[in-house]
């Protein structure tokens, strides 16, 4: 501790001679969370109790999961208002940083739960690149829309021989997608559905498809009605807006008539 304190008042006089206005210890502890020092994180916190990262908002707790550093991550979180964001949770994805994510998860939930459709994809398909993280994923959420941009995640892992990631998404899409494997080669890869509705709704009632009239068997979210034909084809001739509204259509937001 002495050779610290020593080494602090140097700091200390260096560092307020060139940026007035920016505390030693908030310099100290940002570089503290990069490189993964806990002692200095826990030195600066035991006698700094004003410290909240009022200045410098997200930064230290921001530096800390960027770089992967559990621990200190969560003592930041004990002391200080800090919060986890979109973007950090983004920004693990994209560095790999699958510790720091099951942390993150199990602290903020709400957060990954208010992950809109469009951006689960997105994290997804940056989560691709570290296969471990792409399963943790998929068992977090149940309704990653995979299929976006016309299937492209299933047809690059395959034309990639990502032979780990081909099969993670075969199976997230419950018999949607179709791989043959032999010597751990993909030498065949299809799409069989377009679709892939698990939700059923019990009806009465009889519906008209929208687009051709004859009997529907299919409700979208945005509450229009369509055979399985007439959906199937407008999704692969043309895209996954409703034809009626335009709005987007998830296939595990959809339901099949019974
Ligand atoms: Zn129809
Ligand atoms: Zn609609």
């Amino acid at each position: 501790m002495e050779l610290i304190d020593n080494e602090y008042d140097i700091l200390e006089d260096n560092i307020t001679r060139r940026y007035p206005g920016v505390s030693v210890n908030e310099v100290l502890l940002i570089s503290a969370c990069k490189t993964g020092n806990y002692d200095i994180i826990q030195w600066i916190l035991s006698f700094d109790y004003r410290f909240m990262f009022s200045l410098m908002d997200n930064l230290g707790f921001f530096i800390a999961c960027e770089n992967n550093h559990v621990e200190i991550a969560k003592s930041i979180y004990k002391r200080c208002n800090v919060k986890c964001t979109e973007e950090i949770i983004i920004m693990c994805c994209e560095e790999g940083n699958l510790d720091i994510l099951i942390w993150l998860y199990e602290t903020f939930p709400d957060v990954f739960y208010s992950i809109n459709h469009d951006k689960k994809y997105e994290i997804f398909e940056l989560a691709c690149n570290y296969i471990e993280i792409a399963v943790w994923l998929s068992t977090v959420y149940n309704d990653i829309p995979i299929y976006k941009n016309n299937h492209n995640l299933f047809f690059e892992s395959c034309k990639y021989q990502h032979l780990e990631l081909a099969s993670l998404l075969v199976s997230m899409r419950n018999g949607g997608y179709y791989i043959q494997i032999i010597d751990d080669e993909i030498v065949h890869y299809d799409i069989i559905s377009d679709l892939v509705i698990n939700k059923k709704i019990q009806t009465s009632e009889s519906y008209e498809c929208v687009i051709c009239y004859k009997t529907a068997n299919i409700v979208t979210e945005c509450c229009h009605y369509y055979c399985t034909e007439c959906l199937e084809t407008h999704i692969n001739k043309n895209n996954r807006n409703c034809p009626y509204c335009r709005a987007y259509m998830c296939d595990n937001k959809m339901a099949k008539l019974i």
